[in-house]
């Protein structure tokens, strides 16, 4: 099979670094449910796999008390407990697990290179699932009582908040959607936002607005999240008259706007306009050779199970992107043989 020209064999620049960089056959960006799971099939699959787990191993899901929605837990599984499985699960198909994350990668030619915090590395193929994370309000009692009152997943979270009192921070899709999930579960659910009209789109907005759970409260921003061992309340201030209040509420879920974490990939990967990867169904990116998975390409449906699903097919993608072109010393001898 005739090899792209963008696959050109190009010698590594830099040489600070070891002289022969570890060539994988795949390196995995990201240590959360898209890029555990990629690293399953990825070591089922045989492939030398390298995961570079991030600085905190298991991405959103770690930091999520109890998931009770991911198929088979029927008593629910903790976050963390369940991403612990997962890299065990990787793990035992032969996956290379490290705590370190990239810091440069090179997707301009083959092999590409991914820098990290300790080392270069060289690879094949790889799986972008950086995942993205929700923006923070930034306000006092927010670090404090996050996990404990304040979530930023009302179908993970919204069932504990059942007869309860929650204020939903944002304007936007998100808020307002998630608002309108919350009403499910909770009695009350204030809509906090900064301005007096939403950002929403206008089916929501008609949703919302018709929906006898939901107030508004509007031109208001956060200025703290109070609480005990968790959330009782926030305290308020209206940004046209100044005027302070503190609401009682029992869990604060905050929708300002999701990162996705792309910078490493901007000008080596095509991205919307909001930072999203872009990808085709089967999780290809701009570059051949490089895929993405989970929430760092799919603002929509941000679930474990769904980030879970997307790295096994960027996993079986990168499978068979391998079979397709050969090893590229392989592939070097072999155009070298037919020179001669
Ligand atoms: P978003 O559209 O950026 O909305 C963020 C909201 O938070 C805005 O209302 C913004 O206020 C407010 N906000 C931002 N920073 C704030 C701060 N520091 N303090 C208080 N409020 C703040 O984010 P999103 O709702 O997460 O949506 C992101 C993208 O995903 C959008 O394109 C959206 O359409 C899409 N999305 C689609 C769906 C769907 O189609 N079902 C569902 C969810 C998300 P301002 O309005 O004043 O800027």
């Amino acid at each position: 099979m005739k090899m792209p020209s963008s696959f050109a064999l190009t010698p590594l620049g830099g040489g600070e670094e070891e002289a022969a960089p570890a060539l994988y056959d795949l390196i995995i960006l990201g240590g959360g449910p898209a890029g555990l799971t990629a690293a399953i099939y990825a070591g089922r699959a045989a492939l030398k796999t390298l995961v570079l787990l991030g600085t905190s191993p298991g991405g959103q899901a770690a930091s999520t008390e109890t998931v009770e929605n991911f198929p088979g837990f029927p008593d629910g599984v903790g976050g963390a407990e369940l991403a612990q499985r997962m890299q065990q699960q990787a793990e035992r198909f032969g996956a290379e697990t490290v705590v370190d994350a990239a810091t440069a990668v090179d997707f301009s030619a083959q092999p590409f290179t991914v820098k990290t915090f300790s080392r270069t590395y060289r690879t094949r193929s790889v799986i972008v699932a950086t995942g993205a994370v929700p923006k923070r309000l930034d306000v006092p009692g927010e670090a404090a009582f996050w996990g404990r009152g304040i979530s930023t997943c009302a179908t993970c979270d919204g069932f504990f908040y059942r007869g309860k009192k929650v204020a939903v921070v944002g304007g936007g899709d998100s808020a307002v959607d998630e608002a309108l999930v919350l009403t499910k579960y909770a009695d009350q659910v204030f809509v906090i936002h900064r301005r007096d009209q939403l950002r929403a789109t206008r089916i929501y907005q008609d949703r919302a607005f018709a929906n006898p759970k939901i107030r508004f409260i509007w031109d208001t921003v956060v200025e703290e999240i109070v609480g005990d061992r968790v959330v009782t309340g926030v305290r308020l201030r209206n940004v046209k008259t100044g005027e302070q209040s503190l609401l009682d509420v029992d869990g604060v879920f905050v929708y300002i706007g999701m990162q996705p974490a792309t910078d490493l990939f901007k000008g080596q990967l095509a991205l919307d306009e909001w930072g999203y990867i872009l990808t085709d169904r089967q999780r290809h990116t701009s570059v051949p050779g490089v895929f993405a998975a989970g929430d760092v390409q799919d603002y929509l449906y941000r679930q474990v199970v769904v980030a879970a699903a997307s790295g096994a097919i960027a996993a079986m993608e990168a499978e068979k992107f391998l079979g397709e072109f050969p090893h590229p010393d392989i592939a070097l001898k072999k155009s070298e043989e037919k020179v001669c």
